[in-house]
């Protein structure tokens, strides 16, 4: 699977629907609903991430300590992602038929070799009417080429609209 672009993000606390859209899109986002400014700010972890947050307080104190940040102060999802496409200079998003990363956890997905290996884990008629599955080296969700992913796609092609 080719991702999208390199970035790296860790959105805050408000943030964890852009944090899934953007695993779905290939970006490496940290997003945990327990941290807080003083973590984001002060974690080494963090160190080459940009810093994604509606709060105007958080973006001024990452501007303060040269962390680059990007203010979603938007009103809708979709004018959000745009905004961050935009300030990155990204002008195309690949738009992928699973997602590439676990929506989750931020895992990395393996293609599963062996349904027989999962067909307990869903129903029969999942198995049937799909071939194909992956699985989250983290956390072990599975994931399909469900009709999720076509609102997804939509959802790509509106920002790809926006973004030429
Ligand atoms: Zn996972």
């Amino acid at each position: 699977m080719e991702r999208n672009k390199e970035f790296s993000f860790i959105a805050d606390a408000m943030l964890g629907k852009i944090a899934r859209k953007l695993r779905i899109f290939g970006f490496d986002t940290v997003y945990d609903s327990n941290l807080d400014d003083e973590n984001i700010l002060n974690s080494s972890n963090y160190i080459g991430r940009i810093v994604l947050t509606s709060d105007k307080e958080l973006f001024n104190r990452c501007k303060k300590k040269r962390i680059d940040t990007i203010l979603t102060y938007k009103e809708t999802e979709i004018e959000n992602l745009v905004t961050i496409f935009r300030t990155l200079n990204i002008k195309y998003i690949n738009s992928p038929t699973v997602p590439y990363l676990c929506t989750s956890c931020n895992g990395k997905l393996d293609k599963i070799s062996d349904n027989s290996l999962i067909n307990n884990k869903l129903s029969d008629q999942l198995l049937q009417s799909h071939k194909i599955f992956y699985k989250c080296t983290k956390c072990n969700k599975i994931y399909w080429a469900g009709s999720h992913m076509k609102r997804i796609s939509r959802l790509i092609n509106e920002i790809n609209a926006k973004l030429t």
